[in-house]
Formats: C-alpha cells, structure tokens, sequence
C-alpha cells in the first residue's frame, strides 16, 4: 500500500531539523513541501524590505537543502492549500504555528475548513519555548512584569521540548505544475543601493544559523553578560534573523548551551531568550500592541509633529554621534547592536518627543530581525508605556552612553568616518570640541557632519514635563 500524500506547510521555520511539523508530516506520509508568499492579507502587517531581502535568501538556503523539492506559490493560503489537497488528493497538512494576530485567525478558520472536508489539519510549536498560554499567573491572567513571568512561569512549567534531528527517511510526493515558481519570481529583492548591500552582511539558512550559534558559543558566550552592552565587541550571537525565520529554533539554542554550562554566562543568555517569550506573550495577549500604549495614560500623549528630524534620524544624521552610528548600522547592515537601540530609541522618543509607532516602523522595514512582537514590545518598552516599561525619566544620555560603551570609539568611527580623526574627549559631542580640534580633524560641524538636532539638556527637561502628566 503506498503512504498518503500529506503537505508541510513551510512558515517561519525555514530549517530541517527540530521542526515538529516536519516531523510529523514525514511520519505521516509521502509530504509535499510548500511555501506560500502571502502578500496583501487583510490586516497583515506587509514585510518590510530588508525581511524580504532576508527571505529571498532563506528561501534559496531552504530550496537548495530541500534539492530543489521546494513547492513555492504565491497568494491566499487557504485557496492555494484547498487547491492542492484537490489536484494531489492530500489527506493530512502539517504547519508551525505563527503568532501574529493575523496568522491565528487565518489558521483557525483554515484548519475547521479542513477538518470539515474530512482533511487531517495539524499544528505544532516550532518557534517557542513556552506556548503563551502555558505561561500564565496561577490565578489565570497572563504576567505583565518580565521577573516573574520568566523565573516563577517559565523556569516554573516543563521543560522546553529537546530538539529534534532532521526527519529520515524524507518520502516526497512530486507535484508537477504548469504554473511554477521559483524563489527569484517572487521578486523580494528590492533594487535600491542599501537594499542590495544588506547580504554581504549575513549568511542565511539553516547551516549558517548553527555556524553562528557554534562560534558563539565558543567565543562569545564566556563573557555575554557583562560584553553584550558594547557594540564593538563580539559578545552578542546576532542570532535574531536566523531565529525570526525560524533557520534555527529557540529549542536548539536552549538545549546547545546545556553543553557549554561551565564556560560561560549560559542564564544571563537564556534570560535574554526569556525577553523573546514575555514579547510573544505580551503580543499574544495584546493583539494591538504593535499600534495601541499597553498604558492607556500614554493615548493624550503630546508627541510632537512629525518633521525633518525624523528624516535625519533615520538617516543618522542627528548630529550626536552615538546616536548616528547605531542608525547607520542599521541602515548598512539591516541590523542594530542592542544597546543601541535603547539609545536610538530613547533620543526619538524622548529626545525629539516622536511618537514610538514612527520607529517601530522604520526598524520593521529596515530591520533583517524585523519580529511583530519583540520590536513593538521592545519600542513599547523604550517610550514607557509598554509592559514592565522603562521608568519616563530613564532617558539615556547619548553622550554618557558614549563614553560608556564604546570607550575607544571603535564602533562609533567604524559608521561615521567622517570623525574618525575626532579625540575620543570629544568623539560623542564634536560642539564641545575647539575649533583647532575640529579643523585637525578635517570637520567642519554643519558641513561636514550636522550639529546637533536638538540641545541634550534642554529637550530632556522638556521630556520630563511631557512625561510628568503619564505619572
Ligand atoms: P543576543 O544578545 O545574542 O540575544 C539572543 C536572542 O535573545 C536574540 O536573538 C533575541 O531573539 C533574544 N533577545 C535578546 N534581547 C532581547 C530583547 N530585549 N527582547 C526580545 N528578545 C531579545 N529583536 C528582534 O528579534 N526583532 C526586533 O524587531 C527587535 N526590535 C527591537 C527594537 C528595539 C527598540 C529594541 C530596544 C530592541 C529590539 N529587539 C528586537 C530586541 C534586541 O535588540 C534584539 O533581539 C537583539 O539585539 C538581537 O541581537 P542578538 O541576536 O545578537 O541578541
């Protein structure tokens, strides 16, 4: 008797092993192995450009992994998943589960609709630790604050799930099509200049996220706790897209580290996984979070207008140093250094008084780890008015953060060359510099790198009294 035909529906777990669906779906029968581009679904949040450059790539890994046995269409899921159940007679189709509002909507009524015509629908949890719903208060409401979500819930339930291989033997049923596509007709890849550069930046797939993860843990994790905060070093795995696209499992980072127990800051870093589990939980408890204040006192907030200043954040061309160089790694590389987020984002929102929604925009298209739910959690956080919120009157002092984190200025002169020859005494506030200093230096402030949008002293004061009436 020949095994039925049953679809793994490829998500945001673009990878082979530990990848319970797969798995599953193996187990099941000979599998078709389907990616779906859905573009234009209602209330979806569209892909951003520096993802879809991400995906492109991915998706390359993926097909090459898969030896071209990668099923690719484009449009609504649910006419494309009903469609092929009817030309191959599948019986069984198999997904991860997403988490954005959207995606549970959609899976639900696409999953009764399957189940009514007798087709077998199953869905797993390849991108968590914890469902969110496992992680809950005792009294059955979710944790708003992130200690006791992450040492009382999570370190509390079962443990997270161990990995599993790559699923032998893989039976394949071919479909043979008039109409297919390969990853190049999807056309993700965007043609403008800082689009096109973002890739040789990165290696994507599977085999690229577990690179990554080994030579973390040889050579980054023995000091993560205290080196994650200074850009310049290599202390922070840079694992977030791999993660996001689901090239590597949070499962498998958990459960690797196990190994490297003695050598290094292994809870500090399972922590910081911790925060990607309290951001999918914040998100699936609060399906607006990505546009609504967590804290409703923050809805009469006076952001100011938006003007050319956002334009100039956003192009690193505020004049405070700091502040610049973590926007133009953004802008160069699709990813920012953690610590410079809080400080990118606090000068926005606190510095120039712009509303959070304006970043988490920008960092969405920009951003190659563009998550639903750790940036809008995370620029809720950053404004104060999210869960477990910075305080309104923590506003980073760029300049201090400065001379804090990047002490020599290695990553600060790395993004703007334009100060590479700047003192490090006045590398993060170049308008305190003499004016022989400056002309050493080749600077010429308003010129050759802009003076300073706003006074530092000043705009914090004014935060303070904006910030006064969310007390
Ligand atoms: P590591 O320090 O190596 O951490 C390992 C993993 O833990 C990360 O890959 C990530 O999955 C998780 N993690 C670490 N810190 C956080 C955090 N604060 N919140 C949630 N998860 C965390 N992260 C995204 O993945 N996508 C985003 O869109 C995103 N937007 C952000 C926006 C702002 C304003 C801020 C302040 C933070 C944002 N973060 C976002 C969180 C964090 O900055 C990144 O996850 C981290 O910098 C990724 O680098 P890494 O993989 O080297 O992190």
């Amino acid at each position: 008797m020949t095994a039925p035909i049953v679809i793994h529906w490829f998500r945001q777990d673009l990878r082979l092993s530990d990848n319970p669906a797969l798995t599953a779906a193996c187990e099941a029968g000979r599998v078709i192995l389907l990616y779906i581009l859905n573009e234009g679904e209602p209330g979806a949040r569209q892909l951003g450009a520096a993802s879809k450059n991400w995906l492109h790539y991915s998706l390359k890994a993926l097909n090459e992994s898969l030896r071209g046995n990668l099923l690719i269409r484009r449009g609504d899921p649910s006419e494309i998943i009903r469609t092929l159940v009817q030309e191959t007679g599948a019986t069984g189709i198999f997904w991860n589960r997403c988490y954005e509002p959207w995606r549970i909507k959609h899976d639900a009524s696409l999953k009764s609709a399957l189940e009514r015509s007798g087709v077998t629908a199953k869905s797993f949890n390849g991108s968590l630790l914890w469902e969110p719903w496992q992680v809950e208060k005792p009294d059955g409401t979710p944790y708003k604050v992130f200690t006791p979500f992450y040492r009382k819930g999570c370190l509390q339930a079962p443990e997270p799930r161990k990995p599993l291989p790559v699923p032998e033997p893989m039976q394949l049923h071919h479909v043979s099509t008039k109409d297919e596509l390969c990853v190049d007709d999807l056309n993700l890849l965007d043609c403008r200049p800082w689009s096109m550069r973002l890739s040789d930046h990165w290696q994507h797939g599977e085999q690229a996220a577990q690179n990554r993860l080994y030579a973390f843990l040889e050579n980054g994790l023995i000091n993560y706790k205290d080196g994650r905060n200074f850009p310049a070093l290599a202390h922070t795995s840079r694992l977030s897209p791999h993660l996001h696209f689901g090239e590597i499992s949070p499962n498998q980072i958990w459960w690797a580290l196990a190994i490297h127990e003695a050598t290094g800051d292994i809870d500090h870093f399972r922590c910081e996984l911790g925060w990607r589990e309290f951001s999918y939980s914040l998100l699936f408890h609060n399906p607006t979070l990505p546009k609504v204040n967590l804290n409703p006192k923050f809805d009469s907030f006076p952001w100011a207008v938006e003007d050319q200043r956002l334009q100039a954040w956003q192009k690193g061309q505020t004049g405070v140093p700091i502040v610049d160089a973590g926007m133009r790694e953004l802008w160069q590389t699709g990813y920012m250094h953690n610590r410079l987020r809080m400080i990118v984002g606090s000068f926005l929102v606190k510095n120039l008084l712009l509303d959070w929604r304006l970043g988490e925009a920008w960092f969405w298209d920009c951003l190659v780890d563009a998550d639903l739910a750790n940036n809008a959690a995370s620029w809720q956080w950053i404004a104060g008015c999210g869960a477990d919120a910075a305080p309104y009157f923590r506003i980073f002092n760029p300049v201090i953060q400065g001379e804090k984190f990047d002490a020599h200025g290695e990553y600060t002169r790395r993004f703007l060359p334009e100060l590479r020859d700047l003192p490090e005494r006045y590398l993060f506030k170049p308008w305190e510099a003499p004016k022989h200093i400056l002309q050493d230096a080749g600077i010429t402030l308003g010129e050759t790198y802009p003076l300073p949008l706003v006074d530092l002293k000043k705009s914090r004061e004014e935060a303070l009294r904006a910030f006064e009436q969310t007390k």
